[in-house]
């Protein structure tokens, strides 16, 4: 298959358009200096082939990048569908290096037509979304609240026998064997709903509320680093894992509630439709505008 490659330089596209379609942000900025670089914005126009990876890879991207950019997306059992030939234009600062190379930016909108419907993965703020604002980033939401791989002492399971009496003591968490001390991060972006103490059960713990009806309990924590009420985003220090309250050894107790039920934090499959609205409110305006206009150069 032969693949082509073309770019539009924006600026005079845009020239060549109105300007009054957007009135209101600095759109007409396409070449914009970075580092005294002067980047511009391009579009690459390109076809499938094999798949995404390949296909950035072949326009230039790095291979990093290009697996990186494919895995963060939650298009899995899009992709798989695409065929050979699927067009595919590209939105993305570049910029001549002294060598005379070109250098890209982070794509900033992605289009692929597959089946005369046409697929958008537009970048706003951390993440990507689709047309209309849903979220397609895999990533949101960290699978563990800890900065590495945690080692797990004990799974979720809701009908869990106690040691001494048939009686079922479901597990609602997951516990992960970390040091006391040990940095707990939040998984998503959030608000903390309660930081409370309770002596002879989840001693020093704190209760996360996330979008989508999602909420999170980390419990037996040394130190508390944030207040009720607080916004937290995703990533950032939230707690020390400890020993307090009733536990026979340092860990963290981490639970997911999904629709205030109890679910399996590490395998639950976060529910991409009900995320939606992923934008905050503020965010709304400007993403339209933003999608707006990624719609209208990757026409
Ligand atoms: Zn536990």
């Amino acid at each position: 298959m032969k693949k082509y490659l073309f770019c539009i330089v924006v600026s005079l596209f845009l020239t060549s358009c109105n300007y009054g379609l957007f009135p209101q942000q600095n759109q007409s900025a396409t070449t914009i200096l970075k580092n005294n670089k002067v980047w511009e914005e391009v579009i690459i126009e390109t076809q499938f082939y094999s798949s995404l990876q390949e296909t950035l890879i072949e326009q230039g991207f790095s291979v990093e990048y290009a697996l990186d950019f494919t895995r963060s997306l939650k298009w899995d059992k899009f992709l798989s569908r695409l065929k050979d030939g699927d067009p595919i234009r590209i939105l993305v600062y570049q910029k001549n290096t002294e060598q005379n190379r070109i250098v890209y930016s982070k794509i900033k909108a992605l289009k692929i037509t597959h089946n005369t419907k046409d697929y958008y993965a537009i970048y706003f703020k951390d993440g990507y979304y689709g047309k209309n604002g849903e979220i397609l980033n895999s990533t949101l939401f960290l699978r563990y609240p800890l900065l590495k791989k945690p080692i797990i002492t004990s799974h979720f399971n809701l009908h869990r026998k106690g040691p001494f009496s048939r009686r079922t003591r479901p597990h609602k968490g997951t516990d992960f064997g970390v040091l006391r001390g040990t940095s707990v991060i939040a998984p998503a972006d959030g608000i903390v709903t309660n930081v409370s103490y309770q002596a002879r059960g989840a001693g020093r713990y704190i209760t996360l509320k996330h979008r989508a009806n999602l909420k999170t309990v980390y419990m037996h924590l040394s130190k508390v680093l944030v207040k009720k009420g607080q916004k937290v985003k995703k990533g950032e220090l939230i707690a020390k894992s400890g020993n307090s309250g009733r536990s026979t050894g340092p860990h963290l107790h981490y639970e997911l509630h999904f629709k205030n039920n109890p679910v399996n934090a590490m395998t639950f499959k976060f529910p991409q439709e009900s995320i939606i609205p992923t934008l905050a409110p503020n965010d709304t305006k400007y993403f339209k505008y933003l999608s707006t206009r990624m719609g209208y150069l990757l026409q």
